[in-house]
Order: C-alpha cells, then sequence, then structure tokens
C-alpha cells in the first residue's frame, strides 16, 4: 500500500546523503523542495557506534559537506565553527582534524540548516521494490519500511553505510556476549558488571584500539586483552604524495582505468585506510602500556599473531580457542564479552543486494556519475544512485568523506537531467528544476 509519493526519496541521513541534501538546495531549490530523506535512528549522530570523545577525524575539515563543490557555500565547516563561536578557539587547535564529536555536531547542524529537503526520523527501509511500467521500464522505487508503509519516488538515492563484518568463528554465541564496534557506544557502557570483568577486543586496526583505550573509561577496572592476527599493531601507510588517491580528480581517473590499474591502486592504497592505526594513537598505547610495566601494573595484554580457531559460551562467559600463526602453540582464554573491531563487510548492504536481485542484475555497478546501470539506456523513467559503496569503481575515497561534496554535485547535476529530459518528453517543461 503506497502511502506517500516523493519525486526523491534518499535513504539514510549520514555525511553522504547530507552532503546530497546540501547540493540539491544549492543547485535546484525545486528539486530540494520535493525531496524526503528518511534515517532510521532518532537524530543525526555520525558513527554512532564508536564516538569516543578524544577521536579525531581522519581527513582534513576542509573535507567537509561542501567546501570542495562550492568554497562559498554557507554549509561549510568553518561557517558552522563561526555560527557556533568556535572559529578562534579552534584555529589555535592548530589541526586539520577535528574531534568527531565535532564532525557529529556539524552534520546534526547542517541537517537543522536545511530549508527545503525534508527528513524523517526513525524510518528503516527494509525494502525496495522495482515498479514497470508496461514497456518494462523502471516507473518508480516502492520503499517499505519497518512499520509497514511504503513511499513511492521515482528517484531513489541510497547511502546507507556498509553492514558491520561479524567473522563466522562469532556468529553462534549469544549476542549479549558479542559486541561489534557498531554498536560499542550503545552497549558497552550499560553492561551489567558480570559481564564486563574480562574483556577481549579482536582486531588490529583502528576501531579495535579504539574501544581498547575507550574501554578503561567505560569500564572501569576491567582487564584486557587484544587479540591480532598480526605479528603486532601498525600505522597507516600514508605519505603526502599518496594523498591525492584521496581526491575527486582521482577517483574521476579511477573510473577510466581497466580492472588491472584498479587492482593496483586499490592494493598499493589499502594500507592507508585499513588495517592500521593513527600513529598517535599507537603512540599514546605504547607509552601507556610501558607506564604500566613501570607501575607494576597488570594493563593491557596483546596477543600478536593470533587466530581464532573457536569461540563457545561457557558457564560464565565465553572460552577462545588461539593458536600462535608462528609456533602453532594453541590455548585458550576465557572472557565475559568479546570485543569485534572486525571492520565493515566489503559487499553491498543487505538492502541493496536483495534489490539487486529483483531487478535481475547479478550486482549493483554504477556508472561515472553514481547511477546503477538498471536496463537499456534511456528505457527507465526512475532512477538509483548509490553513494559510499563503489571502491570497486571510484577509488579508495568513495567510503570517506573525501570526495563526497563534489560526488553529491555529480549526482544532483545528473537528477536534474533527467527531471528536464522526462519534463520535455512529456511535455511539461515549462520551468526548468533549478
Ligand atoms: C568509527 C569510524 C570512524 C570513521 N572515521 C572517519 C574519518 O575520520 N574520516 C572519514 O573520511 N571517514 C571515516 N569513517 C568512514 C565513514 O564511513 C564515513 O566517514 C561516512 O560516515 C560515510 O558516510 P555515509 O553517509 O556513506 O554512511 P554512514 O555514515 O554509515 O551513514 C549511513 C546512514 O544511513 C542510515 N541507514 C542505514 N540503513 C538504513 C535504512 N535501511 N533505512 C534508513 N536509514 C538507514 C544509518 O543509520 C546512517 O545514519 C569512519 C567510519 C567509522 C566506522
Amino acid at each position: 500500500m503506497t502511502h506517500l509519493e516523493v519525486e526523491i526519496l534518499a535513504i539514510g541521513a549520514g555525511p553522504a546523503n547530507l552532503a546530497l541534501a546540501v547540493a540539491l538546495e544549492e543547485l535546484s531549490p525545486e528539486l530540494a523542495r520535493q525531496t524526503m530523506m528518511v534515517e532510521q535512528s532518532e537524530g543525526i549522530v555520525w558513527q554512532r557506534g564508536l564516538l569516543v570523545p578524544w577521536a579525531q577525524s581522519q581527513v582534513s575539515f576542509l573535507k567537509d559537506l561542501a567546501t570542495l563543490r562550492n568554497p562559498r557555500s554557507r554549509f561549510t565547516f568553518v561557517n558552522y565553527l563561526h555560527e557556533s563561536g568556535r572559529l578562534d578557539d579552534f584555529m589555535s587547535l592548530g589541526t586539520f582534524t577535528p574531534y568527531r564529536r565535532e564532525i557529529s555536531d556539524y552534520l546534526r547542524w547542517v541537517a537543522d540548516e536545511l530549508e527545503h529537503v525534508k527528513l524523517h526520523f526513525n524510518r528503516r527501509a527494509v525494502e525496495i521494490t522495482p515498479v514497470r511500467d508496461a514497456d518494462g521500464g523502471l516507473a518508480h522505487w516502492d520503499v517499505t519500511f519497518v512499520d509497514g508503509t511504503v513511499v513511492r519516488a521515482r528517484h531513489l538515492v541510497a547511502a546507507c553505510g556498509r553492514d558491520p563484518q561479524i567473522p563466522e568463528v562469532f556468529r553462534d554465541l549469544p549476542a549479549e556476549r558479542v559486541v561489534h564496534s557498531s554498536e560499542y557506544s550503545q552497549r558497552v557502557p550499560a553492561l551489567s558488571a558480570r559481564a564486563s570483568r574480562r574483556i577481549a577486543v579482536i582486531g588490529g586496526a583502528q576501531s579495535a584500539v579504539e574501544m581498547v583505550q575507550a574501554v578503561q573509561d567505560d569500564v572501569p577496572g576491567c582487564s584486557r586483552v587484544l587479540i591480532t592476527r598480526g605479528i603486532g599493531l601498525t600505522p597507516y601507510v600514508t605519505s603526502k604524495f599518496t594523498s591525492r588517491y584521496y581526491s575527486t580528480a582521482a577517483s574521476r581517473e579511477f573510473y577510466d582505468l581497466g580492472e588491472e590499474g584498479r587492482g593496483l591502486i586499490l592494493d598499493e592504497m589499502a594500507r592507508s585506510n585499513y588495517s592500521g592505526v593513527t600513529p598517535e594513537l599507537l603512540d599514546g598505547l605504547y607509552h601507556q602500556m610501558y607506564r604500566d610495566r613501570l607501575d607494576g601494573k597488570e594493563g593491557l595484554r596483546i596477543l600478536a599473531s593470533c587466530e581464532i580457531v573457536s569461540a563457545t559460551e561457557s558457564e560464565d562467559g565465553v572460552v577462545l580457542a588461539l593458536r600462535d600463526r608462528i609456533t602453532g602453540e594453541r590455548s585458550e582464554l576465557a572472557c565475559d564479552t568479546v570485543l569485534l573491531g572486525t571492520g565493515y563487510d566489503q559487499a553491498m548492504p543487505a538492502v541493496l543486494r536483495r534489490l539487486g536481485q529483483s531487478l535481475g542484475l547479478a550486482g549493483l555497478e554504477v556508472l561515472r556519475n553514481y547511477r546503477v546501470a538498471t536496463g537499456d539506456l534511456g528505457a527507465d523513467a526512475a532512477t538509483l544512485h548509490l553513494q559510499g559503496v563503489n571502491e570497486a569503481t571510484h577509488g579508495i575515497a568513495d567510503s570517506l568523506l573525501s570526495t563526497m561534496a563534489n560526488r553529491a554535485g555529480d549526482i544532483v547535476e545528473d537528477l536534474i537531467r533527467h527531471v528536464e529530459a522526462r519534463a520535455t518528453a512529456d511535455g511539461t517543461d515549462t520551468a526548468t528544476p533549478r
């Protein structure tokens, strides 16, 4: 049952679709007025699952939702600081990388400042159904929400982030014993005393190390073990010479490359974004472990080159069976709760995978302008754009803030072209949608 019809429906109100909203308001207020954005949570919070108070963004504040597309926009991070009365203080910090919670507050501010795009919270999209016309072309999308309501949209822009990666070995543990980093802030501070005496953190990258540090404050007195497959924690491998791969220009060049060229760049750049830790965090951790040893405290234990063979529930918690990848030695570790810093699934989120199936496509791949090639060119009135899940075609920056402002501009330009083309075809082009 369709309850509402809109021209554009944006699913997810993370930074990617907020950048879209900003671009719509600046490039086509008329289309912005016909746009609805839905968010499953009750408000705007950036990466709410792991918003630890001291964590800083890893990307320059100049890569905000607007600056690189339109430095004169009123939605820039600098204008947010100005409006919040913190511009001078921020300058004195002497950094390009704000606290993540400040970026989160900037996103909320942007959402509050939108004039035309309508935002709806507590609306989780669970199914997207293509609606075809008599000729088989795509006419609309019917999006069903968790409460059973349906919104029909001509144009869909999905920016739902990615699904958490839960390794097979942990899937049979009771849910209350396992916390993925995407739920850390909501669940860990609320753990019962019994569930939080012995904490095992799995993973060797940024989210694992952030959790192992944050849990000291959130669960005072707990014992902490970090288990990683690598032979030791290592920093992100970055350089001023490779940072251009995080630019819009590089993303556009990447799209034009063949499979081999794309693969080579993604392989070489992988350690700049995955499986690493910021040097500052690593340094702080090492210093703290050293001071703990000086003080004769137990402190954090790191089990490196360690594989988890099985994870089973025991009478008072969880038993992890471990294998040392270097010596082959086997051991067991008992803990109360397992925190997973195991990252995110590289595959499309489930809701989009199901949509691909109902479109009869082997996978959802986007064109240069982030539009999914749904069928024969020109046959479809409805369009689908995807944000944040196109690393394979648009390069290493795709899931990050880095290219969002320009990407949103590209998508809006494409939407404007579509709406204009349809108006011309229908003979209703009395006004341009800008
Ligand atoms: C802990 C952490 C730290 C990070 N730090 C940085 C950083 O410093 N710099 C950087 O550039 N990138 C960072 N990233 C990468 C991050 O992916 C991007 O910064 C950015 O958040 C991606 O934006 P997005 O809008 O595509 O996705 P998300 O930010 O994931 O937003 C998706 C939104 O969609 C909503 N949603 C999902 N499914 C549905 C649905 N079915 N119905 C309705 N709403 C839905 C979600 O609730 C969410 O609000 C970090 C990621 C994590 C996990």
